[in-house]
């Protein structure tokens, strides 16, 4: 049994997709060159193309209708895995699902469909990559080719690239989604609107059956061989918890937020994380670059990997990647004793939710991958939700739903509810018993106002938690792209814009009503609007409009768009807009202050957090074991400003329980002044990185 993907932790594909000579011809490969790439690089892991995206094998495939790449004059694969083996390099086997140019050439009864009939193909600015479809003769195709290269190569692990299921209208598709479902595929754009629930159902069924083929026939030739798919964290559980560990490309903003993202949706599934932007081969980016993209990976908890395009036409290799690939593992190596037995520190939990994905989606690519890489507006809302707790310095998790216990909750100080459209029945009792006795929750917009079959509800299903009625989304505005204004009541303390001005909402709002309820402790309401809409003189249209801008404030409205609910011994805000997306669009930026004052009153102790005047440059993760604290902080310059790392300040580490000493440990070493009887840790200023360890007590 192969267990090296949970030791290995510097991971690297020489991405090369190769057509056949004479465009590429592969007529220098040399084993030897490899090898010192393997060294200079400093990788404990390898991903190795067994079939690419041309379809073509680097090895002799016996599979009716398989191609070799005809420059390589011997077994590449067993070159490679040889050398592997002796260098104790993990070996990872690639294998290209849905993009398989030769077969699809060869093979057009296999080709993926538009409902025309045309062939799908993935339109891209350099490639244009046809796709086949897994429910033809394809799916045998794939599995006897991957039982051929288990068998051959014995591998580590097998890693299968463009998985997904894509929208397909082939006449095994066709049948097989109406047997399902008992209606036609639909095609057309409205209709598939009305019936994303079941087709993005129908699409995941057919990822994980697939799957389970996969499984059953390779663990069947080694059962030992550990299976992983790319984009790993962005499908269901169900798929999820079929793989051995979870792999994922970044898809979220960057690498920092990406990884938080993967490693808390593949909890005990050993998560790595593998950019293709950390690098590109010819207009090199500077090894600070590098250093920051790839230790964010390690210091938001995931295993690290990165591809590129580091091979020549001829089979030769461009060894300054594997240079400047050796500087970065060389000093991820030197942190690794920090990096591991340790989990993220809790304080605010951020609720995600599979059964949400669906909604809202304003279209679907018919391409599995591009359907990840658009994200759905939960997910948008999430990396809002991230933002808005790394800006603030607090420890943040993602919270699977299908995760929740009545006691993990209990260990957050605060819960955000990030458009989280679809609450099931277990987790409205889960969240009101969390409430009940004693904790935070902030929810947004259209959270909890969907069934999972994507009909809107006319309550949210956390109206009770909310404080209020029937909901309704007000768009009469949405082509002003500011559909509303905030306008604060007089009596609360708000600082930011909300203080000096009425910021506005993005182009959708929902229309509530406060409910009248007594508080237990006295005889006031336990409700309170903190928050009220105006909204915007004129909606514009072709006769209608003022000026160069957004229309301006004109009606004031008594709807609420801050609701304040002391709810038992707990409370919840609930902002009546999709306050967490639009902090994701970076382009409200009052939305940080407003963040800020609701943590305010909220109250809630992180048992850590970072205080800095720079919230922005620096980035703050938060682990722990049982006796110590462990505080990674990488600064963004490097990435923003072409590898520029002047030192900045670093402010501070504050506890709620005192600690007993703090030091830093990397990049060297040195014992830090400790405050505030042990609650305070002075940070000395950094450059690139750096990594700080407080003994508790
Ligand atoms: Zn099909």
């Amino acid at each position: 049994m192969s267990s090296k993907y949970k030791n290995s932790k510097r991971c690297y594909l020489i991405d090369h997709h190769s057509p056949q000579p004479p465009v590429v011809t592969l007529d220098q490969l040399n084993i030897s060159e490899y090898e010192q790439f393997f060294d200079t690089s400093h990788i404990d892991s390898l991903m190795v193309y067994c079939k690419d995206h041309w379809g073509v094998t680097y090895y002799d495939s016996k599979v009716e209708g398989a191609r070799k790449h005809q420059g390589l004059k011997t077994d590449w694969i067993q070159e490679i895995s040889t050398v592997l083996k002796k260098k104790k390099i993990e070996f990872i086997a690639y294998y290209c699902i849905e993009y398989d140019e030769g077969a699809a050439r060869q093979f057009p009864q296999w080709r993926a469909r538009k409902p025309d009939g045309a062939p799908l193909i993935r339109e891209d600015e350099f490639a244009r990559w046809s796709l086949c479809c897994y429910q033809t003769g394809y799916r045998e195709y794939c599995l006897s080719q991957m039982e051929e290269i288990v068998q051959n190569y014995n591998p580590d692990a097998l890693f299968m690239d463009i998985f997904g299921s894509s929208l397909c209208y082939c006449e095994k598709c066709r049948e097989k989604f109406h047997s399902a479902y008992g209606y036609d595929l639909p095609s057309d754009e409205a209709d598939i609107r009305l019936h994303m629930s079941d087709m993005i159902d129908f699409l995941d069924d057919n990822a994980q059956e697939f799957l389970l083929d996969v499984k059953q026939r390779l663990k069947a030739v080694n059962p030992g061989l550990a299976i992983t798919v790319n984009f790993s964290c962005h499908y269901p559980k169900p798929v999820r918890d079929l793989l051995d560990y979870q792999f994922s490309e970044p898809l979220l903003k960057d690498n920092w937020f990406s990884s938080a993202y993967a490693r808390d949706t593949a909890i005990g599934q050993y998560p790595i994380l593998v950019p293709g932007e950390a690098s590109q081969v010819y207009n090199y980016d500077t090894v600070s670059q590098y250093l920051c993209d790839l230790s964010s990976i390690a210091a938001q908890g995931c295993r690290v990997g990165m591809y590129s395009g580091s091979q020549h036409a001829d089979g030769t290799l461009d060894m300054e990647e594997a240079k400047r690939l050796g500087v970065v593992y060389t000093a991820l190596e030197e942190m690794e004793p920090y990096l591991t037995n340790r989990t993220p520190v809790k304080s605010i939990g951020i609720l995600q939710s599979d059964c949400s994905k669906a909604v809202n989606m304003p279209t679907l690519s018919a391409d599995a991958i591009l359907r990840m890489k658009r994200h759905n507006p939960h997910l948008n809302a999430i990396l809002g939700a991230m933002q808005l707790c790394e800006y603030a310095k607090i420890p943040y998790n993602i919270l699977p739903e299908s995760c929740l216990t009545k006691s993990l909750l209990k260990e957050y100080d605060m819960l955000l509810l990030p458009e989280v459209y679809v609450i099931q029945a277990a987790t409205v009792s889960l969240l009101e018993d969390y409430v009940a006795a004693g904790g935070c929750l902030i929810s947004s917009g259209q959270t909890g106002l969907w069934n999972a079959d994507s009909t809107l509800r006319e309550c949210s299903a956390l109206h009770r938690l909310f404080g209020c009625g029937p909901a309704k989304v007000h768009r009469e505005y949405t082509s002003n792209r500011w559909s509303a204004y905030l306008r604060p009541d007089s009596s609360q303390p708000f600082t930011g814009l909300i203080a000096c001005t009425t910021p506005p909402v993005s182009e959708h709002f929902l229309e509530v009503e406060a409910l009248s309820e007594k508080s237990s402790q006295s005889a006031e309401s336990s409700i309170m609007e903190m928050l009220h809409f105006d909204l915007p003189c004129v909606s514009c249209d072709s006769d209608h409009w003022v000026n160069w801008w957004s229309p301006p404030p004109g009606k004031k409205t008594n709807y609420p768009a801050l609701l304040h609910h002391l709810f038992q011994k707990g409370h919840v805000f609930y902002l009546a807009f999709d306050f967490f997306t639009m902090a994701g669009t970076e382009k409200y930026p009052y939305t940080n202050d407003l963040f800020t004052d609701l943590l305010l009153k909220a109250q809630i102790q992180p048992p850590v957090r970072h205080r800095t005047d720079t919230p922005d440059i620096i980035r703050t993760a938060f682990f722990e074991t049982e006796t110590e604290y462990i505080i990674h902080q990488i600064s963004m310059l490097p990435k923003r400003f072409h590898g520029d790392t002047p030192p900045i300040p670093a402010g501070e580490i504050m506890f709620k329980n005192p600690v007993e000493s703090a030091k830093l440990v990397y990049p060297q070493q040195e014992d830090l002044t400790l405050s505030g009887n042990g609650t305070c840790a002075a940070l000395p200023p950094f450059t690139l990185q750096q990594i700080i360890l407080c003994k508790k007590k």
